[in-house]
């Protein structure tokens, strides 16, 4: 909800194991921006080829008129010309520097593996990826690693084994307010942030789960897409025990799928889930058998290395009693059926081939519509990311984000608070109450530019060559440990939530912080080598878009200290409401597909953030040009250029599942409706000639100021 781009914490392991949930981080082809050639996989790493300069001419569209669809303007010939490569479920920009962050990364371990000492957090990341990268032993050992982990399942002989058991699965995957990863298979997810109510100690969340498919709607809606889904996944079940060596695979396939649909049926939807104050619920952990009766809580918590923890934030109540009821309703042996499956699911990118690829077809093929898998390499970064991210995001600062582009970032930034600022100061209808807390919330605005201040330390986590399987249980748990041993501690507001080589921004509402990651920092959104004004109308505003959460409508909710409190007056906050319902009824005019519209409300934080963070980035470049001529270029005046680089900055084509799958589950509106965003800003009326009658137009009193 509150990033520029996905919503999810594990972005990084989107193309192995969750890819279905997260179809826009994807790439494969080397960056194309003027080249006028189709994107077509790479057989190797692409090679980080030269990065443009300013806008892209050749893809804009001039039989297209600006006011009429300005996205097609700026882009269309690109949408002409472009095919999404067979490993995408999409397209663009975001996908073309996600790519070439992703090869400079392979580069990067590959010198490792060759020269880094035996003994070193380089050794760890190169040993990681090139034991994901050794197929012949992955293949050697095929369902060697997975029996461990079944021994332990089989040995489950009551409700408090059982509850033991399920404790021993949860992990720290989910995040409710940064990047919003509201997704765990495992039947709970854990969430170690700053509490709510107490911004001086991080709380234990603790999420509903349980379910492989991305959404309760893939169970419980009725349409006939839906419903053929389903059947689709009742048989990617069945192939996964049959491949584990399971008998009677269907029986128990239709019996794991029953169960879940039952945990669906209990489950918050995702638009409810982002309700922060229906969120907010703390429960001692003396109260769960009372809340919650079902599941041994004791045991589940003594599994999950929480024993000893006093208290906990439950997310989503009623879905964890109804979970917990049917842990002692319904037969142990399909709980027990239940978690086998679910930990092969877990671990299938990292076996045999064969699980991979049943794995695929059904995470990509069916549910985003990816025609073809991605190449190895591909996989071996996403993978390592996943498990070493800050050690692997050294290894890329040090590289490829040198000091004087953080320098310039930084500076950018600071201008883009100004300008929001001076905004803050030239709101005619907020009242001083309202503007002195907003003008305290920005002062105190924790900004972080390419990389954390203390990256994490790894010496705990053991990295064995030859153990693709054991290296990816050893970092998931390394990981969740991490996470625990903040409780009790100081809250960390240097803490990051995304890896600096990671093509996102976020921010974080509730330390009040805004994070910029390296891998954006850098062309076509920020590059030294052409005018600024392109930098103003695309990293920009993504600048822009970040620090404005802090003030939409659920950044209204957490005061200065991160504490969730309105700080808004009552009449601030209803004029405030107005002007984002006229943006949500603007986004549900939008038409993607005859039978589907954009979802104004689910999208309405993001759409309040592209506003105001392009009005607030134009502003910005008009400060930094303190009164001197913008010049032109490319045959377009600098105000033309401000706005085309940010249309651009929206390049994107997506297949249609994926497209579709976007509308339902995703906080963002489409890259095409977040270009058009530029028809509330009057200074792009000027730039373009827009007239009344052209189809994006609005008249002055219907354009949406929200800052
Ligand atoms: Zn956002």
């Amino acid at each position: 909800m509150f990033c520029i781009r996905l919503t999810l914490r594990r972005a990084l392991a989107a193309t192995l194991s969750l890819a279905a949930s997260f179809p826009l981080l994807a790439g494969a082809a080397p960056p194309v921006a003027t080249s006028g050639t189709v994107a077509e996989p790479a057989a190797g790493p692409p090679s980080a080829a030269a990065a443009t300069h300013g806008i892209d001419v050749s893809a804009i569209d001039r039989s297209v008129a600006p006011g009429d669809d300005f996205f097609r303007y700026a882009n269309g010939a690109w949408l002409k010309r472009t095919e999404i490569p067979p490993d995408r479920s999409s397209w663009g920009t975001f996908g073309v520097l996600a790519e070439l962050t992703d090869s400079r990364t392979d580069e990067l371990i590959r010198a490792a593996s060759a020269s880094a000492e035996t003994v070193s957090e380089a050794r760890k990341v190169a040993d990681y990826y090139d034991s994901f990268m050794d197929e012949a032993t992955i293949e050697r050992l095929g369902v060697a690693p997975l029996a461990a982990g079944l021994k332990q399942i089989d040995a489950i002989s009551d409700r408090a084994s059982l509850a033991r058991a399920l404790g021993r699965t949860l992990r720290a995957d989910v995040d409710v307010l940064n990047s919003t990863s509201l997704h765990t298979e495992n039947l709970f997810g854990l969430w170690v942030a700053q509490d709510l109510d107490d911004p001086t100690r991080y709380s234990p969340f603790l999420l509903q789960g349980g379910l492989v498919m991305p959404d309760r709607d893939y169970y419980l809606s009725p349409t006939q897409k839906m419903g053929d889904i389903r059947e689709r996944y009742r048989a990617h079940i069945a192939a996964v025990l049959r491949l584990a060596g399971f008998h009677s695979a269907e029986a128990r396939a239709t019996r794991i799928y029953e169960l879940e649909k039952r945990i669906a049926a209990g489950h918050w939807s995702r638009a409810e889930s982002e309700e922060v104050q229906k969120g907010d619920n703390h429960w001692a952990a003396a109260d769960f058998s009372r809340l919650a009766p079902g599941l041994e809580w004791r045991e589940f918590f003594a599994g999950a290395g929480l024993g000893e923890v006093q208290g906990f934030v439950v997310w989503q109540p009623s879905a964890v009693t109804v979970i917990s009821a049917l842990t002692a309703s319904v037969p142990l042996d399909t709980w027990k059926d239940f978690l086998r499956f679910h930990y092969v699911e877990a671990y299938s990118p990292f076996l045999a081939k064969a699980f991979v690829a049943e794995h695929f077809a059904f995470h990509q093929q069916t549910l985003s519509g990816t025609p073809q898998q991605r190449e190895r390499w591909k996989r071996a970064v996403a993978a390592t990311n996943d498990a070493l991210q800050d050690a692997v995001g050294r290894l890329y600062v040090a590289r490829y984000f040198p000091p004087d582009e953080k320098a310039r970032a930084e500076a950018l930034v600071h201008n883009l608070i100004v300008a929001m600022g001076m905004r803050i100061d030239r709101l005619t209808w907020m009242t001083p109450a309202t503007r002195e807390k907003a003008k305290a919330k920005l002062a105190t605005l924790k900004v972080g530019v390419g990389y954390p201040d203390h990256w994490r330390d790894y010496s705990g986590l053991d990295v064995v060559r030859g153990d693709a399987f054991g290296n990816a249980e050893r970092a998931r748990l390394f990981d969740y440990r991490s996470n625990l041993a903040k409780l009790g501690k100081p809250v960390d507001r240097g803490e990051w939530a995304m890896p600096a080589q990671l093509v996102d921004a976020v921010n974080l509402p509730a330390m009040n912080a805004i994070n910029f990651p390296a891998a954006i920092l850098q062309p076509p959104y920020f590059d030294p080598e052409r005018d600024p004004v392109m930098d103003y109308g695309s990293i920009g505003a993504v600048i822009g878009h970040e620090i404005s959460h802090s003030f939409d409508d659920q950044g209204a909710l957490f005061d200065a200290s991160g504490t969730l409190r309105n700080w808004w007056t009552k009449e601030d906050f209803a004029h405030f409401k107005a002007a984002g319902d006229r943006l949500v009824a603007q986004y549900n005019a939008y038409h993607p597909f005859p039978d589907v519209s954009v979802n104004g409300k689910q999208t309405l934080s993001e759409n309040i953030a592209d506003v105001a963070g392009l009005s607030v980035a134009y502003d910005a470049w008009r400060l930094m040009l303190q009164g001197h001529a913008a010049p032109a270029g490319e045959g377009y005046s600098a105000e033309q250029l401000f706005f085309l680089a940010f249309a651009q900055s929206w390049q994107e084509k997506a297949r249609e599942p994926a497209l579709r799958r976007q509308l339902v589950t995703d906080g963002h509106a489409p890259p095409e409706y977040r270009a058009d965003t530029v028809r509330n800003l009057d200074a792009w009326y000027d730039a373009f000639d827009i007239e009344p009658g052209q189809a994006l137009y609005l008249a002055p009193a219907d354009r949406v100021r929200v800052w």
